[in-house]
């Protein structure tokens, strides 16, 4: 961890501090689980923390300690956008593009608060004054734990920030199963569980609350896959239609994307799923191995993310938005062999 960053998050909190949190869009398990880890860590040094996301998560996130005190930002802009202009700092945790938090990244651009990144996504913009940007590690709950270990304060890891840090370790780490995986992250989560996460309990709150409709939905999924054994590649799409259909929630598509992995040989998936309301599709990414997501979704789909997974969009129909991405992924041949 650079000590220049360190000495000047120190100076920096040496007072009690006004302080915002804000996770990216639709937030995962690792941007609300650091988020939050962050919130209780910084309340024990007496400074006055709101966490603000951008829109609403879904339930199977709505049990992390201190998720009660998680403001919409959406449910009241005006109050939000007061609460962002009087902080002194602001963090931003889980993303490191303003155009991941949408409209407020106006309002987090304009503010004359100290802005501090913390994040592990590749290629970071310079909106922040303090970077902590650690692509090579799994999560930002890593990259939280990292701070607290380097201000020397491990001792003060109570059962709810474990908790926390821990949701966003399992979940952006495929179940402690991708390459970004090392033994320090099991060493980290030998802590988390010895200042008392509960991983069992965790993982049945993270995993086992789905409901019949959502895994009929993934039955529909799982029967839409096409996979193309030339380019290893598997694909998806849902339409809003089909999502309707088994009264999509949000959340109910999170790890869809995933199972195209499975199948034997295959080193690319791809998930199209229709938004009507945001007039748009949502694709997800991922890839084992040397083929970068992060580099795909950058030049087709006005996304990014990481090495093995990424996010982007399109603003075409379904249809046409698979047509391009089948365009498109016949001059990646040699990449995907
Ligand atoms: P997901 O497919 O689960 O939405 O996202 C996979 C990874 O890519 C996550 O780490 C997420 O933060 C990142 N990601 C998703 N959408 C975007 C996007 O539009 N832009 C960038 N830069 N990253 C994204
Ligand atoms: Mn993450």
């Amino acid at each position: 961890m650079n000590t220049l960053q360190l000495n000047q998050l120190k100076e920096a909190l040496k007072t009690p501090q006004r302080v915002v949190i804000i996770p990216h869009k639709n937030p995962d398990g690792d941007a609300i689980g650091s988020c939050l880890g962050w919130m209780h860590f910084l309340k024990k040094f007496g400074h006055q923390v709101s966490v603000i996301s951008p829109n609403e998560y879904p339930q199977f996130l709505q049990w992390i300690p201190g998720n009660e005190s998680v403001c919409i930002y959406n449910h009241d802009q005006d109050q939000f956008n007061t609460i962002i202009k009087q902080a002194s700092i602001i963090f931003t945790l889980d993303f490191n593009a303003l155009n991941r938090i949408a409209k407020m990244g106006a309002v987090v651009e304009q503010s004359d608060a100290l802005k501090v990144m913390i994040d592990h996504h590749r290629e970071p913009e310079g909106y922040a004054n303090i970077s902590f940007s650690y692509p090579e590690l799994g999560s930002t709950c890593e990259v939280v734990y990292h701070i607290i270990e380097a201000l020397e304060h491990t001792d003060i890891i109570s059962k709810e920030i474990a908790t926390c840090l821990y949701v966003g370790i399992l979940t952006d780490s495929g179940s402690f199963r991708f390459p970004s995986v090392t033994a320090k992250t099991h060493r980290i989560v030998a802590t988390l569980i010895e200042k008392g996460a509960d991983h069992v309990q965790i993982n049945d709150n993270i995993k086992d609350t789905a409901t019949l409709d959502r895994l009929q939905l993934i039955g529909k999924a799982l029967n839409n896959i096409h996979y193309i054994s030339e380019l290893r590649t598997a694909y998806v799409t849902l339409s809003q239609e089909e999502l309707n259909s088994f009264n999509y929630q949000k959340g109910d598509t999170e790890g869809l994307v995933n199972y195209g992995l499975s199948i034997q040989n295959c080193v690319f998936s791809v998930i199209m799923i229709e938004n009507k309301k945001e007039g748009i599709i949502k694709m997800s990414f991922r890839s084992k191995g040397n083929f970068s997501v992060n580099e795909f979704a950058r030049q087709h789909f006005d996304g990014g993310g990481h090495h093995n997974a990424a996010g982007g969009r399109s603003e075409f129909s379904l249809n046409k938005t698979c047509e391009h991405f089948l365009a498109v992924l016949n001059n990646y041949k040699e990449a995907l062999q």
